[in-house]
Protein backbone atom coordinates (compact mmCIF):
# COMPACT_ATOMS: atom_id res chain seq x y z
CA UNK A 1 0.00 0.00 0.00
CA UNK A 2 2.95 2.64 1.50
CA UNK A 3 4.64 1.99 -2.30
CA UNK A 4 1.45 2.65 -4.21
CA UNK A 5 0.83 6.25 -2.39
CA UNK A 6 2.32 9.24 -3.27
CA UNK A 7 5.07 10.40 -0.48
CA UNK A 8 3.23 13.37 0.52
CA UNK A 9 0.56 11.57 2.11
CA UNK A 10 3.66 10.20 4.33
CA UNK A 11 3.18 13.40 6.34
CA UNK A 12 -0.26 13.12 6.71
CA UNK A 13 -1.43 11.24 9.74
CA UNK A 14 -5.58 11.52 10.73
CA UNK A 15 -5.48 8.81 13.47
CA UNK A 16 -5.89 11.06 16.31
CA UNK A 17 -9.45 12.48 15.22
CA UNK A 18 -10.22 9.04 13.67
CA UNK A 19 -10.27 7.19 16.80
CA UNK A 20 -12.32 9.66 18.22
CA UNK A 21 -14.71 9.42 15.54
CA UNK A 22 -14.64 5.84 15.57
CA UNK A 23 -15.62 5.59 19.74
CA UNK A 24 -18.05 8.24 18.64
CA UNK A 25 -19.96 5.50 16.22
CA UNK A 26 -19.86 3.07 19.40
CA UNK A 27 -21.61 5.88 21.47
CA UNK A 28 -25.77 5.57 21.21
CA UNK A 29 -27.04 9.15 21.32
CA UNK A 30 -24.08 10.71 22.78
CA UNK A 31 -23.92 14.26 24.38
CA UNK A 32 -21.55 15.75 21.69
CA UNK A 33 -19.63 18.54 22.48
CA UNK A 34 -17.58 17.78 19.62
CA UNK A 35 -18.91 19.48 16.20
CA UNK A 36 -17.40 22.24 14.87
CA UNK A 37 -20.40 24.12 13.41
CA UNK A 38 -22.97 26.17 14.85
CA UNK A 39 -26.10 23.60 15.65
CA UNK A 40 -28.46 26.24 14.35
CA UNK A 41 -29.44 26.39 10.57
CA UNK A 42 -29.33 28.62 7.83
CA UNK A 43 -31.80 31.20 7.84
CA UNK A 44 -34.79 30.06 5.59
CA UNK A 45 -34.89 33.65 3.36
CA UNK A 46 -31.36 32.62 2.25
CA UNK A 47 -32.32 28.47 1.61
CA UNK A 48 -35.79 30.48 -0.54
CA UNK A 49 -32.68 32.46 -2.19
CA UNK A 50 -30.59 29.42 -3.05
CA UNK A 51 -33.60 27.21 -4.22
CA UNK A 52 -34.91 29.85 -6.33
CA UNK A 53 -31.12 30.12 -8.14
CA UNK A 54 -31.82 26.56 -9.24
CA UNK A 55 -35.27 26.98 -10.61
CA UNK A 56 -34.13 29.78 -12.33
CA UNK A 57 -31.59 27.68 -13.91
CA UNK A 58 -28.71 29.68 -12.43
CA UNK A 59 -26.90 26.14 -12.10
CA UNK A 60 -23.50 26.85 -14.42
CA UNK A 61 -20.05 27.70 -14.11
CA UNK A 62 -19.84 30.85 -12.79
CA UNK A 63 -16.87 32.90 -13.32
CA UNK A 64 -13.68 31.65 -11.40
CA UNK A 65 -13.12 34.88 -9.22
CA UNK A 66 -17.24 34.57 -8.18
CA UNK A 67 -20.00 36.71 -9.60
CA UNK A 68 -19.75 40.31 -9.64
CA UNK A 69 -22.96 41.36 -6.99
CA UNK A 70 -20.91 38.91 -3.94
CA UNK A 71 -17.80 40.17 -4.45
CA UNK A 72 -18.46 43.87 -4.67
CA UNK A 73 -21.15 43.43 -1.62
CA UNK A 74 -18.00 41.46 0.37
CA UNK A 75 -15.65 44.35 -0.31
CA UNK A 76 -18.26 46.77 0.63
CA UNK A 77 -19.16 45.44 4.24
CA UNK A 78 -14.87 44.74 4.67
CA UNK A 79 -14.35 48.30 3.75
CA UNK A 80 -17.29 49.56 6.08
CA UNK A 81 -15.78 47.41 8.81
CA UNK A 82 -12.41 48.94 8.81
CA UNK A 83 -11.25 45.41 8.62
CA UNK A 84 -9.67 45.85 4.74
CA UNK A 85 -8.71 49.46 3.86
CA UNK A 86 -10.04 51.62 0.63
CA UNK A 87 -7.56 50.80 -1.60
CA UNK A 88 -7.83 50.26 -5.08
CA UNK A 89 -4.38 47.67 -5.69
CA UNK A 90 -6.86 44.73 -3.57
CA UNK A 91 -9.57 42.34 -4.78
CA UNK A 92 -11.24 39.85 -3.37
CA UNK A 93 -11.95 36.02 -4.98
CA UNK A 94 -14.64 33.84 -4.16
CA UNK A 95 -13.50 30.49 -2.85
CA UNK A 96 -14.83 26.85 -2.15
CA UNK A 97 -15.12 28.09 1.59
CA UNK A 98 -12.54 29.35 3.60
CA UNK A 99 -10.75 25.90 2.96
CA UNK A 100 -10.13 26.46 -0.14
CA UNK A 101 -9.12 29.93 -0.25
CA UNK A 102 -6.46 28.12 2.39
CA UNK A 103 -5.52 25.68 -0.46
CA UNK A 104 -5.11 28.74 -2.95
CA UNK A 105 -3.22 30.78 -0.91
CA UNK A 106 -0.22 27.95 -0.12
CA UNK A 107 -0.32 27.25 -3.77
CA UNK A 108 0.23 31.06 -4.86
CA UNK A 109 2.27 31.94 -2.47
CA UNK A 110 4.70 29.21 -0.45
CA UNK A 111 7.48 27.05 -2.21
CA UNK A 112 8.82 23.40 -1.29
CA UNK A 113 10.81 24.02 1.86
CA UNK A 114 9.60 27.17 3.14
CA UNK A 115 8.19 27.85 6.58
CA UNK A 116 4.96 28.16 7.91
CA UNK A 117 4.07 29.46 10.83
CA UNK A 118 0.99 29.06 13.26
CA UNK A 119 0.32 29.14 16.69
CA UNK A 120 0.30 25.86 18.37
CA UNK A 121 -2.83 24.72 19.58
CA UNK A 122 -4.03 25.03 15.71
CA UNK A 123 -6.78 25.09 13.22
CA UNK A 124 -5.57 20.85 12.10
CA UNK A 125 -5.69 22.05 8.59
CA UNK A 126 -3.44 23.88 8.35
CA UNK A 127 -0.49 21.63 9.20
CA UNK A 128 -1.80 18.94 7.17
CA UNK A 129 -2.02 21.63 3.78
CA UNK A 130 1.22 22.85 5.13
CA UNK A 131 2.70 19.38 4.53
CA UNK A 132 0.40 18.12 1.41
CA UNK A 133 2.41 20.94 -0.55
CA UNK A 134 5.77 19.99 0.37
CA UNK A 135 6.26 23.19 2.93
CA UNK A 136 7.64 22.91 6.70
CA UNK A 137 4.80 23.72 9.37
CA UNK A 138 6.02 25.69 12.24
CA UNK A 139 4.63 25.68 15.17
CA UNK A 140 4.56 28.09 18.07
CA UNK A 141 3.98 26.84 21.22
CA UNK A 142 1.71 29.32 23.01
CA UNK A 143 0.64 27.39 26.11
CA UNK A 144 -0.71 28.37 28.46
CA UNK A 145 -2.57 31.27 27.91
CA UNK A 146 -2.96 30.74 24.02
CA UNK A 147 -2.02 34.07 23.13
CA UNK A 148 0.50 34.33 19.66
CA UNK A 149 2.69 37.84 20.68
CA UNK A 150 5.44 39.33 18.81
CA UNK A 151 7.75 37.98 20.74
CA UNK A 152 6.67 34.35 20.17
CA UNK A 153 6.44 35.03 16.25
CA UNK A 154 10.04 36.23 16.55
CA UNK A 155 11.89 33.88 18.66
CA UNK A 156 10.48 31.54 15.62
CA UNK A 157 11.61 32.98 12.70
CA UNK A 158 14.41 31.83 10.30
CA UNK A 159 15.68 32.74 6.95
CA UNK A 160 13.40 30.01 5.34
CA UNK A 161 9.90 31.69 7.25
CA UNK A 162 7.55 32.60 4.82
CA UNK A 163 4.11 32.66 5.91
CA UNK A 164 1.99 33.34 10.03
CA UNK A 165 -0.86 31.75 9.22
CA UNK A 166 -2.91 33.93 12.11
CA UNK A 167 -6.27 32.87 13.56
CA UNK A 168 -8.26 34.86 15.85
CA UNK A 169 -10.63 34.01 16.97
CA UNK A 170 -9.04 30.92 17.41
CA UNK A 171 -10.29 27.15 16.93
CA UNK A 172 -9.27 25.61 18.93
CA UNK A 173 -9.08 27.93 22.10
CA UNK A 174 -11.34 30.80 21.37
CA UNK A 175 -8.75 32.98 21.74
CA UNK A 176 -9.26 36.28 20.56
CA UNK A 177 -6.01 38.87 19.96
CA UNK A 178 -6.35 42.46 20.81
CA UNK A 179 -5.48 45.16 18.88
CA UNK A 180 -2.31 45.91 19.96
CA UNK A 181 -1.17 42.11 20.04
CA UNK A 182 -1.83 42.45 16.25
CA UNK A 183 -0.45 45.22 15.90
CA UNK A 184 2.62 43.61 17.11
CA UNK A 185 2.95 40.36 15.23
CA UNK A 186 2.00 42.43 11.92
CA UNK A 187 5.51 44.97 13.05
CA UNK A 188 7.37 41.82 13.12
CA UNK A 189 5.90 40.12 10.15
CA UNK A 190 6.16 43.70 8.12
CA UNK A 191 10.03 44.10 9.91
CA UNK A 192 10.36 40.78 8.00
CA UNK A 193 9.27 40.35 4.53
CA UNK A 194 6.35 37.88 6.11
CA UNK A 195 3.11 37.02 4.62
CA UNK A 196 0.38 36.72 7.19
CA UNK A 197 -2.75 34.94 6.27
CA UNK A 198 -5.74 36.13 8.64
CA UNK A 199 -8.47 33.22 9.29
CA UNK A 200 -11.24 35.26 10.05
CA UNK A 201 -13.62 32.69 9.56
CA UNK A 202 -15.01 33.22 13.42
CA UNK A 203 -14.74 37.09 13.02
CA UNK A 204 -18.96 36.89 13.55
CA UNK A 205 -18.53 35.22 17.14
CA UNK A 206 -16.57 38.11 19.02
CA UNK A 207 -18.34 38.13 22.04
CA UNK A 208 -16.17 41.02 24.47
CA UNK A 209 -15.32 43.52 22.18
CA UNK A 210 -15.62 44.52 18.09
CA UNK A 211 -14.07 42.05 15.95
CA UNK A 212 -10.30 43.47 14.97
CA UNK A 213 -8.72 42.63 11.45
CA UNK A 214 -4.70 42.23 11.51
CA UNK A 215 -5.11 42.98 7.71
CA UNK A 216 -4.80 46.74 7.30
CA UNK A 217 -1.92 46.90 9.73
CA UNK A 218 0.01 44.38 6.93
CA UNK A 219 2.32 45.12 4.09
CA UNK A 220 1.87 41.58 2.85
CA UNK A 221 -1.59 40.50 3.55
CA UNK A 222 -4.39 37.95 2.79
CA UNK A 223 -8.08 38.17 4.51
CA UNK A 224 -9.80 35.20 4.76
CA UNK A 225 -12.99 35.17 5.67
CA UNK A 226 -16.54 32.77 5.14
CA UNK A 227 -20.16 31.87 5.36
CA UNK A 228 -19.87 28.41 6.71
CA UNK A 229 -19.80 29.40 10.28
CA UNK A 230 -21.38 32.97 10.47
CA UNK A 231 -24.45 31.60 8.56
CA UNK A 232 -24.60 28.11 9.30
CA UNK A 233 -23.56 27.68 5.57
CA UNK A 234 -20.91 24.53 5.90
CA UNK A 235 -22.39 22.27 3.57
CA UNK A 236 -22.44 25.14 1.14
CA UNK A 237 -18.82 26.18 0.06
CA UNK A 238 -18.70 29.61 -0.10
CA UNK A 239 -15.59 31.62 1.28
CA UNK A 240 -13.33 34.54 0.12
CA UNK A 241 -9.94 35.87 0.28
CA UNK A 242 -8.83 39.43 0.12
CA UNK A 243 -5.39 40.75 -1.17
CA UNK A 244 -3.25 42.42 -3.45
CA UNK A 245 -4.75 42.29 -7.05
CA UNK A 246 -1.44 40.39 -8.06
CA UNK A 247 -1.69 37.87 -5.89
CA UNK A 248 -5.44 37.32 -6.15
CA UNK A 249 -5.09 36.90 -9.77
CA UNK A 250 -2.45 34.23 -9.32
CA UNK A 251 -4.84 32.31 -6.61
CA UNK A 252 -7.85 32.86 -9.53
CA UNK A 253 -5.35 31.07 -11.93
CA UNK A 254 -5.00 27.90 -9.46
CA UNK A 255 -8.69 28.44 -8.81
CA UNK A 256 -9.31 27.70 -12.13
CA UNK A 257 -7.60 24.46 -12.62
CA UNK A 258 -8.72 22.78 -9.07
CA UNK A 259 -12.27 24.07 -7.72
CA UNK A 260 -13.60 25.97 -10.83
CA UNK A 261 -15.62 27.93 -9.16
CA UNK A 262 -17.69 28.29 -5.20
CA UNK A 263 -21.11 26.49 -6.11
CA UNK A 264 -23.74 28.82 -8.03
CA UNK A 265 -26.71 28.85 -5.85
CA UNK A 266 -24.97 29.30 -2.72
CA UNK A 267 -22.71 32.13 -4.15
CA UNK A 268 -26.45 34.01 -5.10
CA UNK A 269 -27.66 33.20 -1.42
CA UNK A 270 -24.68 34.28 0.07
CA UNK A 271 -25.11 38.22 -1.34
CA UNK A 272 -28.25 38.66 0.49
CA UNK A 273 -26.66 36.34 3.80
CA UNK A 274 -24.50 39.71 4.00
CA UNK A 275 -26.92 42.08 5.10
CA UNK A 276 -29.22 39.14 6.80
CA UNK A 277 -29.06 40.01 10.86
CA UNK A 278 -27.72 36.79 12.65
CA UNK A 279 -27.36 39.02 16.07
CA UNK A 280 -30.17 36.54 17.82
CA UNK A 281 -28.21 33.60 17.03
CA UNK A 282 -24.80 35.22 18.19
CA UNK A 283 -26.60 36.66 21.35
CA UNK A 284 -27.36 32.65 21.94
CA UNK A 285 -23.88 31.55 21.41
CA UNK A 286 -22.61 34.14 23.88
CA UNK A 287 -24.72 33.22 26.54
CA UNK A 288 -23.72 29.35 25.56
CA UNK A 289 -19.98 30.43 25.84
CA UNK A 290 -20.59 32.12 29.61
CA UNK A 291 -22.79 29.54 30.46
CA UNK A 292 -19.74 26.57 29.98
CA UNK A 293 -17.04 28.95 31.14
CA UNK A 294 -19.43 30.01 34.50
CA UNK A 295 -19.81 26.54 35.33
CA UNK A 296 -16.61 24.87 34.70
CA UNK A 297 -14.12 27.41 35.71
CA UNK A 298 -14.12 26.18 39.68
CA UNK A 299 -13.81 22.30 38.63
CA UNK A 300 -11.05 22.98 35.46
CA UNK A 301 -8.64 25.33 34.29
CA UNK A 302 -9.89 27.20 31.45
CA UNK A 303 -9.78 30.91 30.05
CA UNK A 304 -12.59 32.79 29.33
CA UNK A 305 -12.80 32.14 25.13
CA UNK A 306 -13.72 35.66 23.85
CA UNK A 307 -14.48 34.52 20.60
CA UNK A 308 -15.35 31.31 18.22
CA UNK A 309 -17.72 28.67 20.11
CA UNK A 310 -14.57 26.60 21.51
CA UNK A 311 -13.21 26.11 25.43
CA UNK A 312 -10.08 24.62 25.42
CA UNK A 313 -9.73 22.95 29.22
CA UNK A 314 -6.79 21.78 30.79
CA UNK A 315 -7.15 17.68 31.20
CA UNK A 316 -7.01 16.40 34.55
CA UNK A 317 -3.68 14.65 34.95
CA UNK A 318 -2.45 16.14 31.88
CA UNK A 319 -3.19 13.05 29.77
CA UNK A 320 -5.83 14.29 27.37
CA UNK A 321 -6.02 11.22 25.57
CA UNK A 322 -6.93 9.36 28.36
CA UNK A 323 -9.63 11.92 30.04
CA UNK A 324 -11.77 12.20 26.67
CA UNK A 325 -11.66 8.09 26.72
CA UNK A 326 -13.14 8.42 30.17
CA UNK A 327 -15.70 10.81 29.04
CA UNK A 328 -16.64 9.07 26.32
CA UNK A 329 -17.12 6.14 28.92
CA UNK A 330 -19.48 8.76 30.16
CA UNK A 331 -21.68 9.11 27.23
CA UNK A 332 -19.85 12.74 26.19
CA UNK A 333 -17.96 13.47 23.45
CA UNK A 334 -14.80 16.17 23.19
CA UNK A 335 -11.44 16.27 21.62
CA UNK A 336 -8.85 15.58 22.96
CA UNK A 337 -5.91 18.40 22.36
CA UNK A 338 -3.24 15.93 20.90
CA UNK A 339 -5.71 16.22 17.50
CA UNK A 340 -4.55 20.13 17.21
CA UNK A 341 -1.90 20.47 19.05
CA UNK A 342 2.11 18.61 19.42
CA UNK A 343 0.82 18.51 23.09
CA UNK A 344 -1.90 16.36 24.28
CA UNK A 345 -2.87 18.12 28.03
CA UNK A 346 -5.86 20.09 26.96
CA UNK A 347 -9.35 19.16 25.34
CA UNK A 348 -11.50 21.16 22.78
CA UNK A 349 -15.63 21.44 23.65
CA UNK A 350 -17.26 23.09 21.25
CA UNK A 351 -20.60 24.23 22.29
CA UNK A 352 -22.40 23.85 19.21
CA UNK A 353 -25.01 22.39 20.82
CA UNK A 354 -28.57 23.00 22.34
CA UNK A 355 -28.57 24.42 25.88
CA UNK A 356 -29.60 21.68 27.33
CA UNK A 357 -26.68 19.49 25.63
CA UNK A 358 -24.45 21.60 26.87
CA UNK A 359 -25.62 21.28 30.45
CA UNK A 360 -25.78 17.51 30.46
CA UNK A 361 -22.18 17.47 28.89
CA UNK A 362 -21.04 20.54 32.19
CA UNK A 363 -23.06 17.54 34.73
CA UNK A 364 -20.64 14.46 33.36
CA UNK A 365 -17.27 17.06 33.49
CA UNK A 366 -17.63 17.94 36.67
CA UNK A 367 -18.64 14.12 37.66
CA UNK A 368 -15.00 13.60 35.92
CA UNK A 369 -12.76 15.82 38.01
N1 LIG B 1 -10.52 27.91 9.40
C1 LIG B 1 -10.86 27.51 10.63
C2 LIG B 1 -10.08 28.06 11.78
C3 LIG B 1 -11.91 26.61 10.83
O1 LIG B 1 -12.23 26.21 12.07
C4 LIG B 1 -12.62 26.12 9.70
C5 LIG B 1 -13.76 25.14 9.84
N2 LIG B 1 -13.65 24.20 10.84
C6 LIG B 1 -12.22 26.56 8.44
C7 LIG B 1 -11.18 27.46 8.32
C8 LIG B 1 -12.86 26.06 7.18
O2 LIG B 1 -14.12 26.56 6.98
P1 LIG B 1 -14.88 26.43 5.59
O3 LIG B 1 -16.10 25.61 5.86
O4 LIG B 1 -15.21 27.83 5.20
O5 LIG B 1 -13.97 25.78 4.62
Amino acid sequence: MDSMLADRLKHIDASGIRKVFDLAATMKDPINLSIGQPDFDVPDALKGLAMQAIDEGFNRYTMTQGIPELRAGIMRQLRAAGRVPADDALDVTITAGTSGGLLLALLTLVNPGDEVLFADPYFVMYKHLVNLIGATPVFIDTYPDFTLTAERVQRALTPRSKMLILNSPSNPTGVVLPPDVLRGIAGVCNAHGIWVLSDEIYSAFCYDAPFCSIFPMLERGLLLDGFSKSHAMTGWRVGYAVGPRAVIQEMNKVQQYTFVCAPSMAQKAAVAALDHDMQTQMAAYRRKRDMVYDSLRAHYELSQPGGAFYAFVRAPGDNATAFVQRAIAHNLLVIPGSVFSERDTHFRLAYTASDATIQRGIAVLRGLV
